[in-house]
């Protein structure tokens, strides 16, 4: 007999995303709010009966790619007749609105981060061609209530989102007007998602917010105490059964507190590996930012992280070319970088943003320079990346198998300080890779280049038998 609540007919859906974890994240509870409606994940737009372009507007060129991508669409929709339902999420979506549907007259709908959950109710609208299409309110306690609070895990490792917005105002960006004012999630939420994942096989998990370290969400209800920090989530996460390895991103400097510092020497579970973007080395720049520290503070956080935890990567974010940067400013953003000496960072040339103060300010600069300054800052962050991942060379190192590699007979996984590791399995293994997803190994690591480092399997460890 036929199970009364499964969907009768399987449509396809393809889920296209752009940008950070963050919309990583949103993509797969898209996915979980559609299944109930009888959506199943597609390889391609092709395939599929629903396509979601889950946007990002943090730099130009990131929207301008979501409007070449939906002529494509607006093509194959027509090709169809009419029969592809095309919807615009995430951040262009919130900063854009209607404009996606002026400018784009095939799209269907269009849905800002806090509205996920409408997205049933909107294509069921879409398809009697009544209601709205559009929905861009910021309500962001609203999601999170109304997403399931257990969902299905794609592999050993996932996101878990414990903070919404930023109220940070950096005055390049776009994040506080696309997601909103800063909400964290009550630490009961957290971890009922958490145990979820835990009991389909995730071993690794990853908090996520745009100001993850600001978390300051609801305390367990029995506990009676005032909201929980950071540090203190971590902690309790850690005692999930099964849940062996945990990150965060992505940090600010200024919620760097002394707890969570001190959770990276004290939970054997927070993976070595820190993200904490710094964006310039020169105090003035960050003064224009409007950071709210300087060079010297960021210097001395990563200072007391490397002593809570010396094996610990230091990873981070830079925009070079920000309005009024002087050569001396871009020499100090240098400085540091050889100063801190990072396993890997991003680098962006400044891209002006409408609506953000920097947008307005004096002193934008020229292409040319931002070009010439991104590259030599990038081939001086490649060497640093190169020289991390060659320092492990001859290390054996806990490996969490994720899936098979790229040649047949190798397996694909995640080292501690977040290095992609291939290794070979010996032929007279008797597991196979997909037995061993999931399990930690120990990998003595042979080569390293630029994106990883190949190795050999040393050992099986027990929890894997
Ligand atoms: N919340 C994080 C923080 O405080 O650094 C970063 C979030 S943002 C989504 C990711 C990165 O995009 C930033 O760290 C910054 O380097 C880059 N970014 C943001 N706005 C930018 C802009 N207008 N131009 C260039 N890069 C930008
Ligand atoms: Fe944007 Fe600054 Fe908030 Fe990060 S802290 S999301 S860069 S405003």
């Amino acid at each position: 007999m036929t199970d009364p609540r499964e969907p009768k007919q399987a449509k396809g859906v393809f889920i296209k995303t752009y940008g950070c974890q963050m919309n990583v994240y949103d993509s797969e509870r898209m996915r979980d709010v559609l299944r109930p409606l009888g959506y199943a994940p597609v390889e391609s737009a092709d395939e599929a009966d629903l396509v979601v372009l889950n946007t990002c507007h943090i730099r130009e060129k990131a929207t301008e790619k979501v409007y070449s991508e939906l002529g494509q669409l607006k093509l194959t929709k027509q090709a169809r007749g009419g029969n592809l339902t095309i919807a615009v999420a995430g951040c262009v979506a919130q900063a854009e609105g209607a404009e996606i549907m002026r400018r784009q007259p095939a799209v269907d709908l269009v849905l800002g981060p806090q509205s996920y959950h409408k997205l049933p109710e909107m294509i069921a609208r879409a398809s009697r061609a009544v209601g709205d299409r559009l929905e861009t309110e910021f309500e962001t306690l609203e999601k999170f209530d109304a997403l399931p609070k257990t969902r299905e895990a794609d592999g050993p490792t996932a996101f878990l989102s414990v903070q919404e917005g930023c109220d940070k105002f950096c005055t390049f960006c776009v994040v506080p007007y696309t997601r909103g004012a800063e909400l964290s999630r009550p630490v009961d939420d957290i971890t009922m998602e958490g145990r979820s994942l835990a009991a389909q096989g995730v071993r690794e998990i990853t908090l996520l917010g745009q100001n993850v370290n600001a978390y300051h969400g609801a305390a367990p209800a029995l506990t009676n105490e005032a909201d929980w920090t950071l540090g203190q989530l971590v902690r309790h996460i850690a005692k999930i059964g099964g849940i062996e390895r945990i990150r965060y991103t992505t940090s600010h400097p200024r919620d760097m507190d002394d707890d969570l510092i001190a959770a990276h020497g004290e939970v054997p579970e927070m993976m070595p590996f820190l993200h904490l973007p710094v964006q310039s080395g020169s105090d003035n720049i960050l003064k224009a930012m409007n950071r709210g520290h300087t060079a010297d503070e960021y210097r001395e956080i990563i200072r007391k992280v490397r002593d809570a935890r010396p094996d610990i990567a230091i990873a981070s974010d830079f925009i070079v070319g920000f309005p009024g940067e002087s050569d001396a400013d871009f020499e100090a953003t240098m400085q540091l970088v050889r100063d801190v000496d990072y396993a890997i960072a991003y680098s962006f040339k400044y891209s002006a943003r409408p609506g953000t103060p920097a947008a307005e300010m004096f002193g934008q600069m020229p292409e040319e320079v931002k070009d010439a300054r991104l590259q030599q800052l990038q081939q001086l962050l490649r060497e640093q990346q190169i020289a991390f991942n060659r320092s492990k060379i001859g290390q054996t190192v806990p490996v969490l198998i994720t899936g098979k590699g790229r040649n047949p007979g190798q397996a694909h996984g995640r080292s501690p300080w977040l290095q992609a590791v291939h290794f070979e399995l010996p032929h007279d293994q008797a597991m196979t890779i997909a037995d061993l997803v999931g399990s930690i190994v120990d990998v003595r690591v042979i080569d390293a280049s630029l994106n990883s480092l190949s190795g050999e399997l040393v050992k099986v460890r027990e929890a894997a038998l």
